[in-house]
C-alpha cells in the first residue's frame, strides 16, 4: 500500500470539486486532504479515485463521489465532540472522514464482504474510533443511541422512523429520499421529542436502502 502518495490528487479533488462547489466547513476540507480517498478502492481505480464520480467496490456497490460526501458531512455540522451513526458502510472512504470529525463513530454495513474489507482499511491507517456492525442499519443501532448525527448513504423511500427515533435532541439526520432512481438529500433535525425540522439540500443518486425500513431486496 502506498501511505502517503496521491496528495497533490487529493488537493486539485478538493480545489475543483469540493471548494469550487461551494463547501466551506474547513474541517471537511481538511478530513478530505488528508484521508486516502485511493486505499478504499481496489488499485485498478486509483487513477480515477479523484474524480468527482461513484466508483464500484464490488457487490454491485459504489463509492460515494467525493461532492456528494462532503455535501452530505458538512451537513452534519460536526465540532468533533459527537457520536455520530452512519447507515452503508460501502467502501470505508466516507466513515472514515466521519472519524476525523467526530468523537466516535458506528456503521452498519449489510453486506458482509464490504464490511470485513473497510474493517481491514481502518485497522491499517489506524483509526481506531471506528465500529463496525453487520446488519440492517435501516433499524438504527439502538445500543449505542442516542446520536448526534446519523448519516445514510443509501436512498430510501422514507425517513426510517428507527433513525429519528434514535437522534439525540438538536441531532441531525442527513438521508437521500426519493425513488429508486432520484432522491432528494434530506436533513431532519430533532428540535424536541416529537418535533422535526426539514431542510432540502438538492437532487442526487444513490443506490437503494435495502432492509425492513427501506425498499425490499
Ligand atoms: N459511503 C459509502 C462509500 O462512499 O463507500 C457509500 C456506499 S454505497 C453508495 C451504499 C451502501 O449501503 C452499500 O454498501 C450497501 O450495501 C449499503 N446498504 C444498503 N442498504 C443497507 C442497510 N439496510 N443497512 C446497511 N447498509 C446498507
Amino acid at each position: 500500500m502506498i501511505r502517503n502518495g496521491y496528495s497533490s490528487n487529493r488537493q486539485q479533488m478538493v480545489d475543483a470539486h469540493i471548494i469550487a462547489r461551494g463547501i466551506k466547513d474547513r474541517r471537511v476540507i481538511n478530513a478530505m486532504l488528508e484521508v486516502p480517498r485511493h486505499l478504499f478502492l481496489d488499485e485498478a481505480f486509483w487513477p480515477q479515485a479523484h474524480d468527482d464520480n461513484p466508483l464500484p467496490i464490488g457487490e454491485k456497490q459504489t463509492i460515494s463521489q467525493p461532492y456528494i460526501v462532503a455535501l452530505m458531512t458538512e451537513a452534519l455540522e460536526l465540532k468533533g465532540t459527537e457520536r455520530v451513526l452512519e447507515i452503508g458502510t460501502g467502501s470505508g472512504y466516507q466513515t472514515a472522514i466521519l472519524s476525523k470529525l467526530a468523537e466516535q463513530v458506528y456503521s452498519i454495513e449489510r453486506i458482509p464482504g464490504l464490511a470485513k474489507r473497510s474493517r481491514k482499511i481502518f485497522d491499517t491507517l489506524k483509526y481506531t474510533n471506528i465500529v463496525i456492525t453487520i446488519n440492517d442499519g435501516t433499524l438504527g443501532w439502538r445500543e449505542h443511541g442516542p446520536y448526534d448525527g446519523i448519516i445514510v448513504t443509501a436512498a430510501a423511500p422514507r425517513p426510517p422512523k428507527a433513525l429519528l427515533d434514535q437522534l439525540a435532541r438538536g441531532g441531525r439526520l442527513v438521508i437521500p429520499v426519493g425513488d429508486e432512481t432520484l432522491q432528494d438529500l434530506m436533513v431532519y433535525i430533532r428540535e424536541d421529542d416529537d418535533q422535526f425540522r426539514e431542510e432540502n439540500r438538492g437532487g442526487c443518486r444513490f443506490v437503494k436502502l435495502i432492509g425492513d425500513q427501506g425498499w425490499k431486496e
